[in-house]
Protein backbone atom coordinates (compact mmCIF):
# COMPACT_ATOMS: atom_id res chain seq x y z
CA UNK A 1 0.00 0.00 0.00
CA UNK A 2 0.70 3.26 -0.41
CA UNK A 3 3.01 5.12 2.56
CA UNK A 4 0.84 8.03 3.77
CA UNK A 5 2.29 10.57 6.43
CA UNK A 6 -0.79 10.76 8.26
CA UNK A 7 1.57 9.94 11.47
CA UNK A 8 3.48 12.81 11.49
CA UNK A 9 0.98 15.07 10.37
CA UNK A 10 -1.16 14.10 13.38
CA UNK A 11 1.57 14.37 15.74
CA UNK A 12 2.21 17.89 14.17
CA UNK A 13 -1.19 19.08 14.93
CA UNK A 14 -1.16 17.51 18.30
CA UNK A 15 -3.44 14.26 17.97
CA UNK A 16 -2.63 11.29 19.22
CA UNK A 17 -4.43 8.25 17.90
CA UNK A 18 -5.55 5.26 20.19
CA UNK A 19 -4.44 1.79 19.35
CA UNK A 20 -8.17 1.19 17.68
CA UNK A 21 -8.80 4.60 16.00
CA UNK A 22 -5.58 4.21 14.25
CA UNK A 23 -6.89 0.45 13.29
CA UNK A 24 -9.86 1.72 11.69
CA UNK A 25 -7.28 4.57 10.13
CA UNK A 26 -5.16 1.52 8.81
CA UNK A 27 -8.37 -0.54 7.54
CA UNK A 28 -9.22 2.75 5.12
CA UNK A 29 -5.96 3.69 4.16
CA UNK A 30 -5.64 -1.05 3.22
CA UNK A 31 -8.87 -1.31 1.73
CA UNK A 32 -10.34 1.79 -0.11
CA UNK A 33 -13.46 2.41 -0.94
CA UNK A 34 -14.59 0.72 2.15
CA UNK A 35 -17.88 0.47 3.85
CA UNK A 36 -17.96 0.74 7.41
CA UNK A 37 -18.81 -2.80 7.81
CA UNK A 38 -16.43 -3.95 5.37
CA UNK A 39 -14.10 -1.91 7.87
CA UNK A 40 -15.11 -3.97 11.23
CA UNK A 41 -14.00 -6.51 9.28
CA UNK A 42 -10.55 -5.54 8.67
CA UNK A 43 -10.53 -4.23 12.06
CA UNK A 44 -11.19 -7.32 13.58
CA UNK A 45 -8.96 -9.16 12.29
CA UNK A 46 -6.21 -7.50 14.54
CA UNK A 47 -9.22 -6.38 17.81
CA UNK A 48 -11.47 -8.67 17.47
CA UNK A 49 -13.77 -6.38 20.81
CA UNK A 50 -14.34 -3.87 17.94
CA UNK A 51 -17.85 -3.21 17.29
CA UNK A 52 -19.47 -0.98 14.41
CA UNK A 53 -20.60 1.73 16.69
CA UNK A 54 -16.80 2.37 17.11
CA UNK A 55 -16.14 1.93 13.87
CA UNK A 56 -19.08 4.97 13.26
CA UNK A 57 -17.64 7.23 16.15
CA UNK A 58 -14.19 6.54 15.06
CA UNK A 59 -14.71 7.42 11.62
CA UNK A 60 -16.94 10.34 12.37
CA UNK A 61 -13.83 11.98 14.85
CA UNK A 62 -11.53 11.03 11.66
CA UNK A 63 -13.22 12.92 9.36
CA UNK A 64 -13.78 15.62 11.29
CA UNK A 65 -9.88 16.06 11.55
CA UNK A 66 -9.61 16.05 7.93
CA UNK A 67 -8.02 12.20 7.43
CA UNK A 68 -10.74 10.51 6.26
CA UNK A 69 -13.65 11.36 4.03
CA UNK A 70 -16.57 9.41 2.39
CA UNK A 71 -18.59 8.90 -0.94
CA UNK A 72 -21.63 7.57 -1.87
CA UNK A 73 -20.89 4.92 -4.57
CA UNK A 74 -24.72 3.62 -4.78
CA UNK A 75 -28.10 3.13 -2.03
CA UNK A 76 -26.08 1.65 0.29
CA UNK A 77 -23.56 2.65 3.43
CA UNK A 78 -21.02 5.11 2.12
CA UNK A 79 -17.67 4.40 1.42
CA UNK A 80 -14.41 5.66 2.92
CA UNK A 81 -11.25 6.74 1.56
CA UNK A 82 -8.19 8.52 3.20
CA UNK A 83 -8.86 12.17 2.46
CA UNK A 84 -5.19 12.73 0.60
CA UNK A 85 -6.12 10.26 -1.62
CA UNK A 86 -9.84 11.59 -2.84
CA UNK A 87 -9.38 13.37 -5.86
CA UNK A 88 -11.26 11.61 -8.14
CA UNK A 89 -14.96 11.08 -9.27
CA UNK A 90 -16.62 7.51 -9.29
CA UNK A 91 -18.01 6.40 -12.32
CA UNK A 92 -20.74 3.51 -11.15
CA UNK A 93 -21.24 1.07 -13.82
CA UNK A 94 -24.33 0.03 -13.32
CA UNK A 95 -24.41 -3.54 -15.00
CA UNK A 96 -21.16 -4.74 -13.72
CA UNK A 97 -21.31 -2.53 -10.70
CA UNK A 98 -16.93 -1.35 -11.50
CA UNK A 99 -15.71 1.76 -10.54
CA UNK A 100 -13.61 3.88 -12.04
CA UNK A 101 -11.81 6.86 -10.55
CA UNK A 102 -11.52 9.79 -12.62
CA UNK A 103 -9.45 12.93 -12.13
CA UNK A 104 -11.80 15.61 -10.76
CA UNK A 105 -10.18 17.73 -13.80
CA UNK A 106 -12.33 15.90 -16.26
CA UNK A 107 -15.20 17.59 -14.59
CA UNK A 108 -13.12 21.03 -14.14
CA UNK A 109 -15.00 22.78 -17.30
CA UNK A 110 -18.50 21.53 -15.79
CA UNK A 111 -17.14 22.91 -12.71
CA UNK A 112 -16.25 26.37 -13.85
CA UNK A 113 -19.13 26.71 -15.55
CA UNK A 114 -21.67 25.72 -12.00
CA UNK A 115 -19.49 28.43 -10.78
CA UNK A 116 -19.62 31.30 -13.28
CA UNK A 117 -23.74 30.60 -13.71
CA UNK A 118 -24.27 29.91 -10.27
CA UNK A 119 -21.81 31.12 -7.91
CA UNK A 120 -21.73 27.18 -6.89
CA UNK A 121 -18.56 25.60 -5.36
CA UNK A 122 -19.59 21.92 -6.63
CA UNK A 123 -18.10 19.09 -4.98
CA UNK A 124 -17.95 16.58 -7.77
CA UNK A 125 -16.58 13.88 -5.31
CA UNK A 126 -19.10 13.45 -2.93
CA UNK A 127 -21.50 11.35 -4.87
CA UNK A 128 -21.07 8.87 -7.37
CA UNK A 129 -21.83 9.17 -11.55
CA UNK A 130 -23.99 6.28 -12.99
CA UNK A 131 -23.42 5.15 -16.00
CA UNK A 132 -21.76 1.86 -18.29
CA UNK A 133 -18.51 1.17 -18.65
CA UNK A 134 -16.90 0.97 -21.58
CA UNK A 135 -16.80 -3.12 -21.90
CA UNK A 136 -20.19 -3.36 -20.57
CA UNK A 137 -21.16 -1.04 -23.43
CA UNK A 138 -19.24 -3.19 -25.86
CA UNK A 139 -20.78 -6.16 -24.88
CA UNK A 140 -23.84 -4.42 -24.89
CA UNK A 141 -23.49 -3.39 -28.65
CA UNK A 142 -22.21 -6.74 -29.90
CA UNK A 143 -25.19 -8.79 -28.45
CA UNK A 144 -27.46 -6.54 -29.89
CA UNK A 145 -25.77 -7.29 -33.44
CA UNK A 146 -26.08 -10.90 -33.42
ZN1 LIG B 1 -12.79 6.88 -4.61
ZN1 LIG C 1 -22.20 12.09 2.39
ZN1 LIG D 1 -19.45 -2.43 -16.56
Amino acid sequence: MVSTDWKSDLRQRGYRLTPQRQLVLEAVDALEHATPDEILGEVRRTASGVNISTVYRTLELLEELGLVSHAHLGHGAPTYHLAARHHHLHLVCRDCSNVIEADVEVAGEFIAKLRGEFGFETDMKHFAIFGRCAGCAAEKESGAES
